[in-house]
């Protein structure tokens, strides 16, 4: 996506209210995931994926999706996301308000079927018709639809991702009326080398500017080396968590999504703007430890580090 503000050079989109207590089982209250919100957007972070509309039966940790929207929204210039599986979440994602809307698909066939019991093409003429839906709403209500090419480096069912298979897939979602898509490591198999060049090869396919963000998960250690991959190729938007919570689905005890604290300390230290300020980060993970169990782990080396003596972060405190 652009960028919401030329003071920053790299978006940072927390995902940690969705992905990362998507699979973590005590439920945390409604005004626990608010006040940890409101905190992550007082340290700077302007694009947070506060949940998703799914069946609350299946994920009964993000039930509350509706009211945490409403919430969100009440942030002055916070971009409130939500992900979506199909159309009816895409209805509720719209009536509470949602300013961002991803709708993953599994380049993984087998994936599709076995997570949503859809295949290819009834994901896109799902797409298509959230498309739709988005079309015929006032220009206020209209939030930007993104297509997730999930599994996008790796499926635990199918293996091996072959390049041409998400470049297709990403031109249908464009074609499907998607405002843009998103690579997405969902299993934790990227490596950088193939961050590059599937990067590269979706942009030549899309267009650049329809391909602006990646989502990355630290299963096997190589998130921040993923992330200066997806750099080099020019993306601007990074998914990370606070305190890499969550863990993967798809490898039990294995740590979340990257972590949001690491990944601040990467770009700062290299001079990129992130817009986020530290002290205030250090604040939204006492508020986030303080509202999970103790058995729940939290992850990053700076926040246990601390930061380097003579430490000038890019943006300014
Ligand atoms: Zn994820």
């Amino acid at each position: 996506m652009s960028l919401s503000s030329s003071s920053i050079d790299i978006l940072i989109s927390e995902v940690g209210p969705r992905d990362g207590l998507q699979s973590i089982d005590p439920i945390m209250t409604t005004a626990a995931k608010k006040q940890w919100i409101s905190a992550l957007a007082a340290a700077g972070l302007q694009e947070i994926e506060v949940g998703s509309f799914v069946s609350a039966k299946r994920v009964p940790q993000l039930a509350d999706t509706g009211e945490i929207v409403l919430h969100a929204k009440q942030i002055p210039g916070l971009t409130v996301a939500v992900l979506v599986a199909n159309l009816r979440g895409a209805e509720a994602a719209i009536a509470a308000g949602a300013d961002k809307i991803t709708v993953p698909l599994s380049i993984s066939e087998t994936h599709s079927l076995r997570n949503v019991g859809r295949n290819h093409a009834q994901m896109l003429e799902e797409v298509a018709a959230i498309a739709a839906l988005i079309r015929a709403q006032p220009d206020s209500r209209r939030p930007k639809l993104e297509g997730g090419l999930s599994t996008a480096f790796g499926c635990t069912l199918e293996g091996r991702i072959a390049a041409p298979q998400v470049v297709d897939i990403a031109e249908r979602l464009m074609m499907a009326g998607c405002d843009e898509v998103g690579l997405s490591d969902t299993t934790g198999y990227a490596n950088p080398k193939q961050v590059l060049e599937l990067t590269h090869a979706v942009r030549r396919a899309v267009g650049s500017e329809n391909l602006t963000g990646i989502h990355l998960h630290n299963t096997r250690g190589q998130g921040l080396a993923n992330v200066m991959a997806a750099l080099e190729a020019g993306l601007t938007t990074i998914d990370a968590s606070l305190a890499g919570i969550g863990g993967c689905p798809f490898a039990p005890g294995a740590s979340g999504n990257i972590v949001t604290e690491d990944l601040v300390f990467l770009l700062e230290s290299m001079g990129l703007r992130t817009g986020i300020h530290f002290e205030r980060l250090w604040q939204a993970r006492r508020v986030l430890r303080e509202n999970l169990p103790r058995e729940v782990e939290l992850y990053g080396f700076t926040a246990d580090a601390g930061l380097p003596l003579g430490f000038v972060p890019a943006t300014p405190q």
